[in-house]
């Protein structure tokens, strides 16, 4: 499988993993590594939450869209590639 984001911009790299938000395949250079809270109850009531930390990868468009209405339960590295240049 190739990375929909190069593919879609003319070149073909190999997909390293799967965006977990829209499905895209992506490559080493625009996969974004991040970090995904989950909160949950351990004891009895409200008071006694604990978070698990899970990996989570994404494309930069979903990565941007997360980060913004979601920056309480994902952060993400920055992106080891510069955003697409607009034209
Ligand atoms: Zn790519
Ligand atoms: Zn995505």
């Amino acid at each position: 499988m190739h990375c929909l984001d190069c593919v879609l911009e003319g070149q073909t790299r190999p997909a390293v993993g799967i965006c977990t938000s829209c499905g895209a395949a992506v490559c080493r250079d625009c996969v974004r590594v991040g970090r995904h809270l989950t909160r949950h109850v351990t004891g009895f009531s409200s008071a006694d939450l604990s978070a698990t930390e899970t990996r989570q990868l994404a494309c930069p468009t979903c990565a941007g869209a997360l980060s913004v209405h979601h920056a309480r339960e994902y952060q993400f590295e920055p992106s080891a590639r510069p955003p697409a240049a607009t034209q």
